[in-house]
């Protein structure tokens, strides 16, 4: 069988909790504690084909220092992309390879109207740094499941 690690990166609010209960238990939480850091297990079929996910929940600043196999880079277009680019940047160096299967999602797609960053804007962010990215809303279930399915056919290709 087959079975990946993912961690779901980003900084604290973003919904990194959120979209991952959203995806494993169908879900919308709107006060889960800050402080909690789970770890969840859902086996799931992608292209056919099933595999054992195991996620888990982090700060930004923790990424790339352990032994994850994926990183799924919780932001949100209310940030700043330079700082995402900072992050992409350092996680490349800490891992010491020129690529690394991640996908940026960018949450909270339902605040429309509090949209800093657009659409555009992000999407040529993630073209100029070869990030794979997605718009996504954890209160709608709008591109969850496609967020996580997206990373695991990245890693596989990887
Ligand atoms: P974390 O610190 O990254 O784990 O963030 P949480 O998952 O705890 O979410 C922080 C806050 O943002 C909570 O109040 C969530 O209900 C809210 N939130 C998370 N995702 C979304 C979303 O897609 N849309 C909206 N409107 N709120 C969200
Ligand atoms: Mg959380």
């Amino acid at each position: 069988e087959e079975r990946l690690k993912l961690v779901v990166v980003g900084g604290g609010g973003v919904g990194k909790s959120a979209l991952t209960i959203q995806f494993i238990q169908s879900y919308f939480v709107s006060d889960y504690d800050p402080t909690i850091e789970d770890s969840y297990t859902k086996v799931c079929t992608v292209d056919g084909k099933e595999t054992r996910l195991d996620s888990k929940e982090a700060p930004h600043h923790t990424a790339g220092s352990g032994s994850e196999a994926s990183l799924l880079l919780v932001w949100t277009r209310l940030d700043l992309f330079h700082e995402v680019q900072k992050f992409h940047t350092q996680i490349l160096r800490v891992k010491d390879r020129d690529d690394f299967p991640m996908v940026l999602v960018g949450n909270k797609a339902d605040l429309e109207q509090q949209r800093v960053i657009s659409r555009e804007d992000a999407q040529a962010f993630a073209r100029e740094n070869r990030i794979h990215y997605m718009e996504a809303s954890a209160k709608n279930r709008y591109n969850v499941d496609e967020a996580f399915m997206e990373l695991v056919q990245i890693i596989r290709r990887f």
